[in-house]
């Protein structure tokens, strides 16, 4: 049989509030975790109604509750308010339990509450970031779609008319293409950022030649665009094969060179410099452009944000880039050079953690 004492100490370890009280609600015992999350110390409680936890727009629910531990019932991990001490509301789960003598007659409860406020706003927190991503992407989704509707509906009127001007036509139709593109790339966007978000974007790691892929990546974009685009390795080259999924993190250095292209006067080099350190891969993307400012460093990875509005883009360029290096165990990071400029960085870990 566990001495008293010995079980007072495990209730009085807990971090929980643990409370008896009898059934008309007045407390009886409070232990150590009842005083750091109400504030009263067990001196000012014990002998007063439980009532004063309660906050004045609940006057229905100690009734309630002592009504339903009168009758046996137990009160599971409900979720409530009360108030401390200082007057503070906070967010409490408390499961009630009805106490009985030996005979079986309930004299009174025990209440175990666990602060939950924390957690509370974390959840509100996530809803709304939530609530608000869906309003944004359907913003975003709707602006291409208003362009692509009023392009079709003038090419009807045009196609309408005897005066037909065949490089007219030509020019909406691009224009509706373009539409097009961009609703696709948003709907694949979201479609990465959904399958990320719930885990199901697998990674899938090989043996792949960093600096080969980057070169490669380099010299297309370079070729394509006309710019010029310079990647410099130090180190041994075989210090460059690493396990990561190749197409994810191609999809990742497209995305840097593609700002970096886009944000840069045309004239201007970028520069890529790979670094290799015992734990890791760096590779890094350095373009002359205007930088970003120090308040929209954070911002410029948060799902559609975009600072400038002069090139095309959805704002989830960053965002998507970051995951896929954060699922790899890695990170990807914005430094801004003293003379001008962005260098985004991609740190891969050789083993993955
Ligand atoms: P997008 O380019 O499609 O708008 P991103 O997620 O790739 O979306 O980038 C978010 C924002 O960050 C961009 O709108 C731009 O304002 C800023 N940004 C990204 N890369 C650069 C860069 N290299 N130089 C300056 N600004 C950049």
């Amino acid at each position: 049989m566990w001495a008293p004492e010995y079980l007072a100490a495990i209730v009085d370890s807990t971090d929980d509030a643990v409370i008896g009280k009898t059934l008309d609600g007045t407390i009886i015992s409070w232990n150590q975790g009842a005083q750091r999350i109400y504030g009263y110390t067990q001196d000012e409680v014990v002998g007063r109604p439980i009532s004063i936890l309660i906050p004045e727009d609940r006057p229905d629910e100690l009734p309630s509750i002592l009504s339903r531990l009168a009758h046996g019932e137990r009160i599971e991990h409900y979720l409530t308010k009360r108030r401390r001490k200082s007057g503070e509301i906070i967010d409490v789960s408390v499961t009630i339990s009805p106490v009985q003598d030996e005979t079986g007659r309930i004299i009174g409860a025990s209440a175990i509450a666990r602060d939950v406020t924390a957690q509370q706003k974390a959840v509100k927190e996530a809803l709304r970031i939530r609530d608000e991503f869906i309003s944004v992407a359907a913003h975003e989704l709707r602006t291409p779609l208003t362009t692509l509707y009023a392009r079709l509906q003038l090419i009807e009127r045009r196609l309408a008319r005897k005066d037909l001007d065949p490089a007219t036509v030509l020019a909406d139709v691009t224009l509706v293409r373009q539409a097009a593109d961009r609703l696709k790339t948003l709907i694949d966007r979201l479609l990465d950022i959904s399958r990320i978000r719930s885990g199901q974007l697998q990674i899938e790691r090989e043996r792949t030649d960093l600096a080969a892929m980057v070169e490669s990546t380099a010299s297309m974009l370079a070729q394509t665009t006309g710019r010029e685009i310079n990647v410099r390795t130090s180190g041994p080259r075989e210090n460059y094969v690493v396990a990561v999924d190749a197409v994810r993190i191609e999809e990742v250095v497209v995305n840097l060179l593609y700002n970096a292209l886009k944000y840069s006067p045309r004239e201007a080099a970028i520069d890529v410099e790979m670094t290799s350190i015992p734990s890791a891969v760096r590779i890094a993307v350095r373009d002359r452009g205007p930088g970003i400012h120090a308040d929209e460093q954070t911002r410029i990875f948060e799902p559609f944000h975009r600072s400038s509005a002069v090139a095309p883009g959805v704002g989830l360029g960053l965002h998507i880039a970051r995951e896929i290096a954060e699922l790899h165990g890695g990170t990807l990071t914005l430094e801004t050079p003293a003379d001008g400029g962005s260098r985004f960085v991609v740190t891969l870990p050789r083993e993955s953690r």
